[in-house]
């Protein structure tokens, strides 16, 4: 996969890109990112990326011809066409979902905003516009680096076990069951008898039924597009019927 970024501070890329499993990946050439300067697609002394805003109002927007330049520019480096991603707050929420979509992409163009973002003309360029989060940063270049994580783990050969992409949080629409490691007890508190049993069945029948009840307290609103048993049906009952003694977990 080719990823090219386009920002006007490449350099906050620099360790992100190096370290630990996106660093091995582009070592081992399973994905390539370019960062590039978007001063490069100005033709002013000053490389002037932005402009007041029409209308009136506090702060800058982002204007139009460096962006349509540098995408064109990027596009036509490759005869493979690159999905574009504009981050934006306004945009459809980033999810595991839509990181495995763009993660079976041969290459993505992503372009970060700055100031108060993009003149909306430049969002014809997108194939996508991507929030993070429902929270404003002062820049798209976090949720760049934000989704080239999300997205590189789930490149073949990434992940040593690819078991481990598989297993996780959203994958199969619920969040993780509990994990632990030694020591078995640790200040009082015990490693559950059935991660120690190993009866293979057992853990993970108790996996599945820890993440069922983890998704149902914590992030109900997943269990929609979560595939469920019967049994497991009348467990997230069990926790939200109303003339149940049973309390609700803390999480
Ligand atoms: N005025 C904009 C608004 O209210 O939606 C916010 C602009 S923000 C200060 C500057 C840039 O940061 C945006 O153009 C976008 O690229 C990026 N950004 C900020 N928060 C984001 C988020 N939650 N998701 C994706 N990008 C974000």
């Amino acid at each position: 996969m080719r990823i090219d970024v386009v920002t006007i501070f490449p350099e906050m890329f620099g360790e992100v890109l190096d370290t630990s499993i996106i660093g091995i990946a582009r070592e081992r050439g399973l994905v390539t990112v370019n960062c590039h300067d978007l001063r490069d697609w100005t033709h002013d002394r000053h490389r002037t990326t932005d402009d007041e805003p029409y209308g009136g109002g506090p702060g800058m927007v982002m204007k139009p011809e460096p962006l349509f330049e540098a995408v064109d520019a990027l596009q036509a480096q490759d005869d493979e066409p690159a999905t574009v991603v504009f981050f934006t707050p306004a945009g459809t929420p980033l999810n595991q979902a839509i990181a495995e979509q763009l993660s079976s992409r041969e290459r993505l163009i992503m372009v970060c905003g700055r100031y108060e973002g993009f003149d909306e003309r430049a969002l014809s360029l997108a194939d996508l516009q991507l929030s993070i989060g429902d929270y404003v940063l002062t820049g798209g270049e976090l949720p760049a680096m934000v989704t080239i994580d999300a997205i590189t783990r789930l490149l073949p050969g990434v992940l040593g076990d690819a078991a481990s992409s598989e297993d996780e949080s959203f994958s199969d629409g619920l969040l993780e069951y509990p994990q632990y490691t030694r020591p078995a007890e640790f200040r009082g508190m015990d490693v559950p008898e059935v991660l120690r049993s190993g009866d293979h069945g057992r853990i993970a029948a108790w996996r599945r039924e820890q993440a069922v009840t983890r998704t149902a307290i914590v992030r109900p609103e997943l269990l929609a597009h979560a595939t469920l048993s019967d049994s497991e049906k009348a467990i997230v009952d069990g926790l939200f019927d109303a003339d149940s003694e049973q309390e609700v977990p803390q999480r």
